[in-house]
């Protein structure tokens, strides 16, 4: 294969979570270093690479559509370099399928490895075989100071947690993130006072499951005690966390989010199911009691909130009652947004077995789907229209995408409110006041003049 020099073109495309984009950001950053620029599209790079998801079947279909589609590009430009990584990396049914049908594909490493990045790229570099780089071992430590090209220049994200040991029984995640593997609050913290240096406003920490933060350091130091000492650092405005576990979500860690106000009112809680038979099938450590007596809690100590959650439907043996306990649970909490799935079976996984003998089928799973977003959405507008008249404080994050003739911001409570365009408002918080409510979306206008602005150029630094 043949070596990039610097000047080269690179690709990113980034499935899934948050935490592959921010494994992006990561990437970028190596490859700047290396003297490599970013490409507009696919096909006008040199290096390509695949940041794959594997939590849905939809997505890894999608992965391979686009690798087949670079094959007709790189037979036309054979010094191309493609290379998959991120979560279908590490399954073996993966490197399997590239071996059999994609032998245009150079590299394939895990989520683990991204950090020898430069060196697995040498490494192909010397050869015409695949590079196969998967950390087997699910990865015991956690590498520091790795470079970075953030892609915005406002909000960044902070890994605190990787991989996952709750084995939930239909996920892959925790067989290709690992184990749960905290880092030291002092190295995020040191993180977090530089990108506030460099003008960043919001932060997000990142953990495929965040509130276990800490529990793997055996200090008694947790996500409530790492909020509290965010909070103290100058210049960030706004905190957010992601992903939580509806399991181990303490009153000291509600308690936090109410006692420091940098900490944003939204409390993301995958409650997956209404029922507790199902619950139970899933692994997942709650009943339907323990997470309407969390929402309660939540409710009282953080009045404002916004509770948003995951929700499967259709798991291996789910009966039409027990879907209807789903529709009871999401009308009772009355969620402000709900992401919603049709159970899609990951190899390797128990309820993949159990999916072979399910007896329901895949049109009465979408019926169900259908009657859920129906009720959910029906929710989601009355719980915004709440909002018309009320005043907001919102970070504007750029043009809207789909109306860039609008501006996008966001609430606290991370929810979309849509502004008339002004001129160097772009980054900025502003009050607002909401004018009109819609399913997804708020309207509104700016009141007051903007917070001043801090301005961040996009730069790689560690
Ligand atoms: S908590 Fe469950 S669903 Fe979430 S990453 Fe871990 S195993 Fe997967």
């Amino acid at each position: 294969m043949t070596r990039l020099a610097p000047g080269a073109k690179y690709f990113i495309y980034t499935y899934g979570c948050q935490m592959n984009e921010r494994d992006t950001e990561i990437m970028a950053g190596f490859l700047e270093e290396m003297g490599y620029e970013a490409a507009e599209r696919p096909e006008a790079a040199d290096l390509v690479l695949f940041n794959t998801c594997a939590i849905r079947e939809t997505a890894e279909q999608h992965v391979f559509g686009e690798i087949g589609r670079l094959k007709a590009v790189k037979a036309e430009r054979p010094e191309m370099v493609i290379g998959l990584c991120g979560c279908m990396a590490q399954e073996p049914e993966t490197v399997e399928w590239i071996r059999r049908h994609a032998p245009h594909v150079n590299l394939v490493f895990g989520t683990h490895n991204i950090h020898e990045l430069p060196d697995i790229l040498a490494r192909a570099a010397d050869t015409d075989q695949l590079v196969v780089d998967v950390w087997k071992s699910a990865g015991e430590e956690v590498v520091e100071n790795l470079p970075s090209r953030r892609l915005d220049g406002v909000k960044a994200w902070v890994n605190i947690i990787y991989g996952c040991d709750k084995y939930c029984t239909y996920c892959i995640v925790p067989y290709t993130r690992g184990r749960e593997r905290s880092r030291r609050p002092e190295d995020i913290l040191r993180e977090i006072r530089a990108l506030a240096l460099q003008g960043y406003k919001e932060v997000t920490l990142l953990g495929q499951n965040v509130n276990a933060y800490g529990r793997d350091l055996g200090t008694g130091y947790d996500l409530a005690d790492l909020l509290a000492d965010v909070q103290k650092i100058d210049g960030i405005r706004w905190v957010r966390y992601l992903t939580s576990h509806p399991w181990q979500f303490t009153q000291k860690l509600i308690d936090a989010v109410a006692a420091n106000d940098k900490v944003c009112e939204h409390f993301h809680l995958p409650v997956q199911s209404g029922n507790n038979r199902i619950l139970r099938k899933m692994n997942r450590h709650y009943t339907r009691e323990d997470y309407l007596d969390l929402v309660r809690r939540i409710r009282e100590a953080v009045p404002e909130a916004s509770i948003t959650t995951d929700i499967i439907v259709g798991f291996p043996g789910e009966t039409e009652e027990e879907f209807q306990d789903t529709l009871r649970l999401v009308e009772e909490v009355g969620f402000d947004n709900a992401f919603t799935f049709i159970y899609s079976p990951r190899p390797g996984t128990p309820a993949a077995v159990w999916n072979r003998r399910d007896p329901t089928s895949m049109e009465e799973k979408k019926e169900r789907l259908l009657r859920l977003n129906e009720l959910q959405y029906a929710l989601q507008r009355k719980r915004n229209e709440r909002l018309v008249g009320r005043r907001m404080e919102v970070l504007v994050e750029g043009p809207s995408k789909k109306n860039p003739a609008r501006l996008s911001a966001r609430t606290r409570t991370n929810r979309i409110v849509l502004l008339p365009h002004e001129e160097g408002l772009a980054g900025r918080f502003c009050e607002v006041e909401i004018t009109r409510a819609h399913t997804w979306y708020l309207e509104g206008r700016r009141v007051g003049e903007p917070l001043p602005e801090r301005r961040v150029p996009l730069a790689v630094h560690s």
